[in-house]
């Protein structure tokens, strides 16, 4: 794409209420444009690294056996009484009346509404497992929304739920699902761990969280130095590692993801019941499995960044490549710049193109906001036949001859 035609309202201003780097950087370098308390536009370069994180884990997803759908945003209360689990959830559950006076929420999450679904389409064990997810808009009516993304009101979450026949059916799937959700946070680039975890206002008898690491982390968990486990402080956790007896350090997390064992809690609330193998009924054996979508593009920034911008991951990028053209008045540069352009996206590799008539100081600045992992740039040394290639994450340069180029480019991408 060409930086003259996309929207990209870069801004030096540091947002009022912005503490953290992947607020600050994200509305700064034009991703997320703020509207109202806890609530964001993505703008064009947040909505193609959202489309390309929610690709990541469509496809894991996916190549685990479980399916997509896609559940109304908006669900009667009385799903919510019938679980009993309205109050629980209290003001964070935004409700309303429609015209006829019948009561609403904003899906905060859909354990009730899935479990309609199955209950209305599920009969037997003979179509049981099933883990059916969605990737869908959800509002919680938090009590005071921060952090940008981080703690946003409306947010977009990935929310998987399973369903067995008992509960070693439903344990091999949660293995399963946190085999999976380790491949898509590994595909991110990201350093997280694996915690114990409360199962708080979900329920159900083991839970586990997916941690990024980060100092701004609102987190505490204690990791152990020699194996992979790992534990939310709020868990009962001792000194030691109860594995293998070494220590446990504090460090800070980003919880990201979250997958609970749940069993029949809402089965049996809203009587969910299939016919076994002898025609008897029995509840439904439940997990349940969560992605903050939106909230990775803020993990993915608090773990990955400088004093300049932003630093994304080579799978999270918007771009792999911004090629910079410095005079945008010198015919040989934009024509040497267009040609790379042209060959990168015949390879299929994402490029932008900074063909905007600004300063060069100015790109160059915009290019380490921005965050593109490699930028390419063209300048007063290519009449020498050299360019230059930044990497974004070290600010290392190297000079490159034009001959040689689209290899050099192709081997870093
Ligand atoms: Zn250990």
């Amino acid at each position: 794409m060409k930086f003259s035609q996309i929207l990209i309202p870069t801004t030096k201003e540091t947002p009022n209420d912005a503490s953290l780097p992947s607020h600050i950087y994200l509305i700064r370098a034009g991703f997320i444009q703020g509207y109202s308390s806890g609530l964001y536009n993505m703008l064009p370069l947040g909505k193609i690294v959202l489309d390309k994180v929610r690709a990541i884990v469509k496809e894991e997803l996916d190549n685990a056996g479980a399916m997509e759908v896609s559940l109304g945003f908006v669900t009667p209360s009385s799903f919510w009484k019938d679980s009993g689990r309205i109050d629980k959830y209290g003001k964070e559950l935004l409700k309303f009346e429609d015209r006829h006076g019948a009561e609403f929420v904003l899906s905060a999450t859909n354990e009730e509404s899935m479990v309609n679904l199955v209950k209305g389409s599920i009969k037997s064990y003979k179509n049981l497992p099933i883990n059916l997810y969605q990737i869908n808009l959800k509002f919680r009516d938090e009590i005071r929304p921060r952090f940008g993304l981080m703690r946003g009101r409306e947010f977009l979450m990935k929310d998987a739920y399973s369903f067995h026949v008992d509960s070693d059916d439903m344990i091999r799937e949660f293995n399963l699902m946190e085999a999976t959700y380790s491949k898509i946070f590994t595909r991110l680039g990201l350093d997280f761990r694996i915690v114990e975890a409360d199962s708080g206002a979900i329920g159900g008898s083991g839970s586990k969280e997916f941690m990024i690491l980060a100092d701004s982390g609102e987190d505490t968990i204690k990791v152990c130095s020699s194996c992979n486990y790992g534990a939310n402080v709020e868990v009962e956790t001792g000194e030691v590692c109860p594995k293998c007896g070494d220590a446990l350090n504090e460090t800070k997390g980003i919880e990201a993801g979250h997958i609970f064992q749940l069993g029949t809690q809402y089965s049996d609330a809203l009587d969910a019941k299939f016919l076994d193998n002898n025609g008897k009924a029995q509840p439904f054996v439940m997990g349940t499995y969560g992605i903050g979508v939106s909230r990775l593009l803020a993990g993915i920034i608090e773990q990955n960044h400088d004093d300049k911008g932003c630093i994304w991951t080579k799978e999270s990028a918007p771009f792999s490549v911004n090629i910079i053209i410095s005079n945008i008045k010198k015919e040989e540069e934009v024509a040497e710049a267009t040609k790379l352009y042209n060959e990168l996206k015949a390879k299929g590799i994402d490029v932008l193109l900074d063909d905007r008539k600004d300063r060069f100081g100015a790109k160059i600045k915009d290019f380490e906001l921005i965050g593109i992992p490699t930028a390419v740039i063209f300048g007063k040394k290519l009449s020498d036949g050299l360019v230059e290639v930044v990497e974004r994450r070290t600010l290392e340069k190297s000079e490159v001859s034009v001959d040689n180029l689209l290899n050099e480019v192709l081997k870093r991408v």
